[in-house]
């Protein structure tokens, strides 16, 4: 009752969330509980009956043959790229602009991330760029779906066929985005997605999932979540115990029932931000021939730290995904000298780390919050040190 009783200025100047799972719970609260208890009630923690019943609702979902839940996004990334056989001297293209697990996996393994600048409308792997990466060690292209937008699967998708190569799609942020009519997960030989709690379907911990239309490669996604047994105490490959929680499953099929009408909301306030910045600032766009998940909404700005400091100012949280670029982190300072990578190596992707700053969005943030986030945007790319920038709008 709290927060309903609220007069509206009260609730204004609650400080908003950047992504507010209270305000999801207060909705679905009693499905969540009731699929948790059932859970408590069978005592069965490990790859319950749940587990399953997530697995077929996935599969049905994205029209994918096999749906292999996993412990977290990470996870599915490094199941898909060992099914595959990733190891020592491969590598695999991807982009830089991404979260640190897409290039994390690779080099776990032994491989070598090979990065690919991004295009600058979806922030995906550009990919006019791949064939100049590939070599005869490359093993497979990683493209990323960046902030719930597909990549360009059907271009990265042609150029792997024509070299022999697998395609892992990172759908951690796009699970719910449909290219050409098909979905985000099931647009490549291997997805992969999260169930971080602020994924666009994110559990309450961690959780992921792969996804195949390969029964020979599921089969071993499914062995290798779980130590690489075939059967029990029967290890025949080397594996993880990568599974995902019947805690977790009870979770996600509880929210799975209101996702297509978060999905939609969610869409509804990027095209609101969008109508109220679009003279301001520069606002994401979306492709065509596809949708977004919307797990994020990126504006660019030219003075990120000073509009940051002023909404932060106003009770406005933001994100920025992602301030530096695979490339030049720290850790792949050795690569970068082997590959002959710098600052400017990969400039789309360099810009847009300087630029990007993310905004409120989730299924709850109310009309009018959207209003008061668009107007402290406006106010901070109108102030001193940005001044210039936005066109007049008073
Ligand atoms: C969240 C995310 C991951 C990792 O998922 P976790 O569930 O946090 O392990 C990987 N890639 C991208 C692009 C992500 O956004």
């Amino acid at each position: 009752m709290g927060a309903a009783a609220q007069s509206p200025v009260r609730d204004n100047e609650r400080a908003m969330e950047f992504v507010d799972l209270k305000a999801q719970y207060q909705r679905i609260g009693a499905q969540v509980d009731a699929r948790i208890r059932k859970v408590l009630d069978h005592q069965r923690f490990i790859l319950g009956p749940e587990v399953g019943e997530l697995e077929e609702r996935l599969a049905a979902r994205v029209g994918a043959r096999h749906s292999i839940s996993c412990a977290s996004g990470t996870d599915a990334l490094l199941l898909a790229l060992m099914a595959l056989g990733t190891g020592p001297g491969d590598e695999v293209i991807t982009a830089p602009f991404t979260f640190f697990a897409t290039g994390e996996m690779i080099t776990l393994l032994g491989g070598r991330p090979v990065f690919v600048d991004i295009e600058p409308v979806g922030y995906n792997i550009d990919p006019r760029k791949i064939e100049a990466a590939i070599t005869p060690r490359t093993k497979a292209i990683l493209p990323v779906s960046l902030y719930g937008q597909p990549a360009e699967m059907d271009a990265v998708n042609a150029i792997a066929k024509s070299y022999g190569l697998a395609v892992i799609e990172d759908a951690a942020q796009s699970f719910g985005a449909l290219y050409k009519g098909r979905h985000s997960g099931n647009l490549s030989t291997i997805g992969c997605t999260s169930f971080f709690p602020s994924k666009p379907l994110g559990c309450y911990g961690d959780g992921g999932a792969c996804f195949t239309n390969d029964d020979g490669l599921a089969g071993a996604i499914r062995e290798l979540r779980n130590h690489g047994q075939e059967g029990r105490y029967r290890h025949t490959r080397i594996g993880i115990n990568g599974r995902l929680d019947t805690l977790q499953a009870a979770v996600l099929l509880a929210k799975l029932e209101v996702f297509d009408e978060e999905l939609t909301t969610r869409a509804e306030i990027a095209d609101r931000y969008n109508a109220l910045l679009k003279d301001a600032v520069h606002t994401p766009r979306v492709l065509p021939e596809r949708t977004s998940a919307w797990a994020q909404y990126t504006i660019e700005v030219e003075d990120r730290e000073t509009v940051e400091i002023s909404l932060h100012g106003a009770g406005i949280p933001t994100a920025v995904h992602y301030p530096t670029p695979l490339h030049l982190q720290p850790v792949y300072a050795e690569l970068a000298k082997e590959m002959e990578w710098a600052s400017g190596s990969f400039p789309i992707a360099e810009r847009a780390a300087e630029r990007v700053l993310g905004l409120p969005i989730h299924p709850y943030v109310k009309p009018v919050e959207v209003d008061r986030v668009a107007e402290a945007v406006k106010e901070a790319v109108r102030g001193p040190v940005a001044a210039g920038l936005a066109k007049p709008s008073r």
